[in-house]
This record gives C-alpha cells, structure tokens and sequence, in this order.
C-alpha cells in the first residue's frame, strides 16, 4: 500500500453536478447527510461525508458529485470478493437461473451482453439456457478471467461498443445507480439491442417501504453506499426508461441485494424527433 504524501489528500473528489444528471433540472436540495467511511471500499483520501440531492423539477436522488479519475482508480484498484469471477459460483446459479428464466419469457434466444458483469454469474447461467453471452466489465482482471475461460468480454465502456442491434438481452444489474450520468448508457442499450429486444435492469428502490423503515431505524445502508450516485424510484426508473425509446413491462423485488427492484423494459422503435 502506498502512503499518503503531504498534501495529497485533496487530490481525490467528486466532481459536483451542476444541475440534475438526469433532467438538467437546476432546483437542487439537500436531502440527506451520509458518512461513506466504514464502507469496505473506503480510502482515507476520499471525502468520508456523502452528500444527496433532490431535483425539485423530476424528484430524482442523487449525490452531490461523482468522482474524479484518482479517487476511481482508488476505489477501483479493490475489488470486493462478491464481484470476482466465480464468486459463490453455485449458490449465484439459482439466484442467476431464476433471473434469467423471467428475462427469457419475455426475450428472444440470441446474444446477450452483461455490463458489468462481475461474479460471472448471470453470464454462466444465460449460457446455460442457450443465450450467447457477452460480457463486458471496467475490471480488467475480471475481464481476463473471462476470456481465459474462452469467452467474448470486453474492458470498455459500453457505449463505445459498435455492433449496433445485435442483442436480444441487455442486463444492466446493479449498475446504473454506480454511473454519474445513466442517460447515455440507456441511449447505448437502444442502439445495441434488436428491435424487441429486453433490458434487464436491477438497483436500490428508493420508494418502498422497506427503505421508510430503514430510514426510520436509522439502518439504511444505501445512503453510505460510497459506490452509488443514484437513488432511483420505480416510478423515475420508468420515466426515464420511457423517455430512451423502451416500454417497460415487468417489475419485481430482487432476491440479490436489499431493498433492490428488477425491471424488464422492451426496445420500441424511437419517434422522430
Ligand atoms: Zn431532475
């Protein structure tokens, strides 16, 4: 581990939004006051307070900024156990065979890309019931791990990737709320998957019950979560699904982490604009 030189410590920040990430809105309040600094990921050269905000124009929850390259490469250069290639690889099949069997009903056998990929598992198990799986991960040891094992994966952000309406799946699990602007992303998706395609999309659900209460009991994990820029609600998830060309069609509650929803969207056909 290196050492912290004198006056490094400001190196590492957030680079502030301006506005709202997601409808430029510039009514911004603060809603919450959070401490990141016993979150395992923690580096004592990033800012320990976390700071969230509320759009007044769309009602969207985010943070004040999202950081910079030096804190990335910090928080980035460990990787949590749970996000290594084959992490619990046969407790993750069920939970993973159990996604894939909902996202199958309504999607068509073809290829399948998994941004962000991590453990692997969903990959494996899409595999498994005849999808072609593509993986693709900002872990470049992961990525390796992959390819080694003889599969198509790729260490890129996704929306430089080309090969435009090739998907029938695209699974984004957990993934969205980490991004500091999720509007490209979902532009991405539209331009890479086939007309009908589905988007597979999971993340914390701000707007339930179980989240009222761990708010209540002070026990809300998510507002420390040093990794998330975004708390999404259904209803915003789906606004902004809608505004990027995909109906969405399915909701449930994830069995994978806490409090997370899942939701199923498919590609129509963008209106002129
Ligand atoms: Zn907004």
């Amino acid at each position: 581990m290196q050492l912290l030189e004198a006056g490094q410590a400001e190196t590492s920040a957030r680079i502030l939004y301006d506005s709202c990430p997601l409808c430029s809105g510039k009514d911004l309040r603060i809603v919450r006051r959070a401490d990141c600094s016993q979150h395992p990921l923690y580096r004592p050269e990033i800012p320990a307070d976390m700071t969230w905000l509320g759009c007044a124009d769309c009602a969207h929850v985010f943070t004040e900024g999202y950081f910079d390259e030096s804190a990335l490469n910090l928080i980035f250069g460990r990787t949590q156990i749970g996000q290594t290639v084959g992490h619990d690889i046969e407790g993750q099949r069920a939970v993973s065979a159990r996604m894939v069997q909902w996202i199958g009903e309504q999607a068509d056998l073809g290829d399948w890309l998994d941004v962000g990929f991590g453990n692997g598992s969903l990959l494996f198990t899409a595999e498994e019931f005849g999808f072609r799986p593509v993986g693709i991960d900002l872990r470049k040891a992961n990525v390796e791990t992959l390819r080694a094992l003889g599969y198509e994966a790729y260490c890129m952000d996704f929306a430089d990737l080309a090969t435009n309406g090739r998907f029938s799946v695209i699974s984004m699990a957990d993934v969205l709320e980490h991004m500091p602007y999720p509007k490209p992303a979902l532009a991405a998706a539209h331009r890479l998957m086939q007309p009908d395609g589905v988007l597979f999309l999971s993340m914390p659900n701000i707007d339930n019950m179980v989240w009222r209460l761990l708010d209540a009991n002070k026990a809300n994990p998510y507002w420390g979560e040093i990794e998330h820029y975004h708390n999404f609600s259904r209803k915003r998830l789906h606004a902004l699904l809608e505004e990027h060309g995909f109906r969405p069609i399915k909701y449930r509650v994830s069995e994978r982490y806490r409090v997370c929803m899942e939701v199923l969207a498919v590609k129509q056909e963008r209106l002129a604009s």
